[in-house]
């Protein structure tokens, strides 16, 4: 069986939507998406990094659209990893955890991993929206669309803009 690693944030984790929210309730005005396509994520959310400090930021996160359904039938297939670098913040680990059991039940505990920088993370496929973490990998790696990463090339990975789209790929 093939192994998949899964990152959570920008990937199943809609962590752009979730700091358009935070910063519409700090400032009133919901930002543009416009506004933020091809910007780096501090650069276009400049409190993005007070935001993801906040308690709740990362349990109430929506789920990215069709996620849940697609990644349930990669886990039939595949050996399905989440992958978060979420050491990062360590507040987050407890609210990762819930969240991945409450969105994504299918999800085992030995499942979960949750690590500092990803160049430890071996597997055939990856699947992220940071470049920082795809470029080290040595197996076929997808790069998932989100507003910060849409102006730059992608390169020798390969772009999907939606589940919809990985599903045509990996199933
Ligand atoms: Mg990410």
């Amino acid at each position: 069986m093939q192994r998949i690693a899964v990152d959570m944030d920008g990937v199943i984790a809609d962590i752009t939507e979730q700091f358009f929210l935070y910063d519409e309730k700090d400032f009133g005005k919901r930002k543009l998406l416009e506004e933020v396509m091809g910007i780096k994520e501090l650069e276009a959310f400049p409190h993005s990094r007070k935001y993801v400090y906040r308690k709740g930021f990362f349990r109430t996160a929506p789920v990215v659209k069709d996620s849940r359904e697609i990644v349930s039938e990669l886990n039939k297939l595949y050996e399905v990893f989440i992958v978060s670098a979420a050491t990062e913040f360590p507040q987050s680990l407890s609210e990762k955890q819930e969240w991945l059991n409450e969105h994504f039940p299918f999800i085992q505990w030995q499942q979960i991993v949750f690590c500092g920088l990803k160049t430890i993370i071996d597997a055939d496929i990856m699947i992220d929206d940071h470049f920082k973490n795809l470029d080290h990998f040595t197996g076929s790696t997808l790069l998932f669309s989100q507003p910060h990463n849409l102006h730059q090339n992608e390169g020798r990975h390969k772009r999907v803009h939606s589940w919809k789209e990985i599903a045509s790929h990996l199933l």
